[in-house]
């Protein structure tokens, strides 16, 4: 039998994905919401395409604020952009 991968949902697109092709995205039990680059973070969490698309639909259109079931903050925004780029330029994907 072959080993069940887990997959993931990104709130933004509905795609199903392994689970390491998505970015999480948590909910600290604090309030604050952070990129989780290891998947380590406690808290509520959800998963969004490594794509700033996604993470911009998902934002925007709010299912990442009922994915988490919380606001979220612009700097929060501001912030998952950042890693979100950092991100691409790392994996050499470069621009469109
Ligand atoms: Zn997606």
């Amino acid at each position: 039998m072959p080993k069940k991968i887990p997959m993931r949902q990104c709130v933004a697109c509905r795609e199903k994905k392994e689970k390491y092709a998505l970015a999480r995205v948590v909910r600290t039990p604090s309030g604050e919401v952070l990129y989780d680059a290891r998947g380590k973070l406690s808290g509520r969490g959800a998963y969004v395409c490594r794509d700033l698309r996604c993470l911009e639909k998902a934002v925007k259109s709010r299912a990442l604020a009922r994915a988490l079931e919380c606001e979220i903050p612009d700097e929060a925004f501001a912030e998952l952009r950042r890693q979100f780029e950092q991100q691409e330029t790392e994996d050499g994907h470069g621009k469109e």
